[in-house]
This record gives structure tokens, sequence and C-alpha cells, in this order.
């Protein structure tokens, strides 16, 4: 019998992003979004992040658990591929993997403690609200960053789009503003990052979308020059 062992989260992920589709694609994107990784007991001491604050980024190993009950694949085709193009699962960052295990490095800003309570605030995280998060580690710079790697289909961050907000989404925004301070600047960066699938690129599309931010539901389409954000609603019951 080959090796097996137990996990469980030693903390969870607290971000704006509600649902999958819009999330960043990978951390560092949308670099300002702050989240907050909250440790579990038995991993809530603040002994156990002393002299964490030493360090600006950290590595978050985290679970795709919204994707764990569909498994693995062998091979997939990479959203930057346009769905045409498959790769083994090993030569990309699928969500659908051998022991769903996700790697992200994001930035860190504060340890906050108290009420039994340890929280790392932290910035540019690519993951779903309530991801579970299996391990922390410093990110260090002289051995983790490798400038002249090669990045195969993934080398330099995608292009943005620009991203205009209807005059119905304006009044929205403006009444939204004291409860979301920087709501418009978030929209803005993930719809720029344009989360629809690749081959829907450069092509008419008339379909209507959906992105989900705090307990927002955000609408809006692309047209030739971008996209536009048509409304902002709460969500639906
Ligand atoms: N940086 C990580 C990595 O390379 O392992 C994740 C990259 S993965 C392509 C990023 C995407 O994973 C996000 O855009 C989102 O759609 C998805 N995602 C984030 N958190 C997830 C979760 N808890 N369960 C399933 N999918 C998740």
């Amino acid at each position: 019998m080959g090796f097996s062992t137990q996990i469980e989260a030693v903390a969870y992920c607290r971000t704006p992003y509600k649902q999958k589709f819009g999330i960043p694609r990978q951390p560092g994107l949308v670099d300002f979004v702050r989240g907050f990784v909250e440790l579990t007991a038995p991993y809530n001491h603040i002994d156990a992040v002393r002299g964490l604050e030493q360090y600006s980024h950290l590595w978050l190993l985290f679970c795709f658990h919204e994707n764990l009950a569909q498994g693995w694949k062998t091979t997939v085709r990479p959203p930057r591929l346009g769905g045409n193009e498959k790769l083994g699962v090993f030569a990309t960052r699928s969500t659908f993997r051998p022991n769903g295990i996700g790697q992200s490095v994001v930035k860190l800003h504060r340890i906050h403690q108290g009420k039994g309570k340890v929280i790392l605030e932290i910035s540019g995280m690519d993951l779903l609200d309530g991801t579970p998060i299996i391990d922390i580690k410093p990110y260090i710079p002289f051995s983790d960053a490798i400038p002249e790697a090669i990045g195969g289909i993934a080398q330099q961050a995608p292009e943005q789009l620009e991203v205009n907000f209807s005059h119905l989404a304006v009044e929205q925004l403006i009444r939204l503003d004291k409860r979301y301070p920087g709501l418009d600047k978030l929209i803005q960066a993930v719809l720029a990052q344009d989360p629809r699938p690749a081959y829907k690129k450069g092509k008419p599309d008339p379909k209507r979308y959906q992105v989900a931010l705090y307990d927002l539901d955000i609408f809006w389409h692309a047209h030739e020059q971008g996209i536009e954000v048509e409304t902002i609603q709460p969500f639906c019951a």
C-alpha cells in the first residue's frame, strides 16, 4: 500500500470572493484586496505564528474544497489556451487535481490576536471565501523567487480589459460607498481580468454575466472595447 495520511485545516480564509467564477486566476493579480486567515484550534495560539511578522509574504497551502467531489482528471484544458488544447494535470494549476491542493503567495499585513483568535490579515489572494488552509509558511525571496524562470503558457500576466459602469451602477456605487469603501476599485480590478472562458474573448458575446463580491451580485456584459457593469444588487435570497 502506498503512503497515505490525514490532513486537516489549520485555518480558514475569509475573502470577498463568494463564488469561484470571477476570482483572479493567480495571487497578486488583484493585489490590494484584503482577506483574513483565521487559525483554528489547536493552532490558534500566538506561539504558532511567533516570528511570522518578520516576513512580508506567505505561502498558503490550501484545499480546493469546492471541487473535491468532482475528483481529478489526467488532462485538463487550461483557460489560457481557449479550452482547445489539453495539458497534463501536473503541467497546469488546475483545481481538479489529486489531493486537491493549491498554493498561493500572499502579502502579510498584520497579525491580529485576542479573545482566543489569531488572524492573519493578508492581500492578493485568489481564494474562495471559506477555503480551508492546510499549511502556512513564510515566503523566502532568495530561494522562492527565480527571476529567470520560464513560465510555459503562463509567462506573463493576462492582458487587462477596460471596465466601465452604467449610470445606474454609478448611482448604486455612490449609495454603497459607506458600507463597501473602494467597491468600484475592486469590481474594476476583478472584471479587468476578464473572468470569461478564453474562447469567448474577442468575439461578440451577448451573454449577461454575474460575479459575487461580499454580499453583492454584480451583473455585467462584455463589448468590443471592454466590460460594462450594468447593475449591483444585494444577493437574492
Ligand atoms: N494559486 C493557486 C495554485 O496555483 O495552486 C490557485 C490557482 S487556481 C487556477 C485559482 C482559481 O481557483 C480561482 O480563480 C478560483 O476559481 C479557484 N478556487 C479558489 N479557491 C477555491 C476553492 N476553495 N475551491 C475550488 N476552487 C477554488
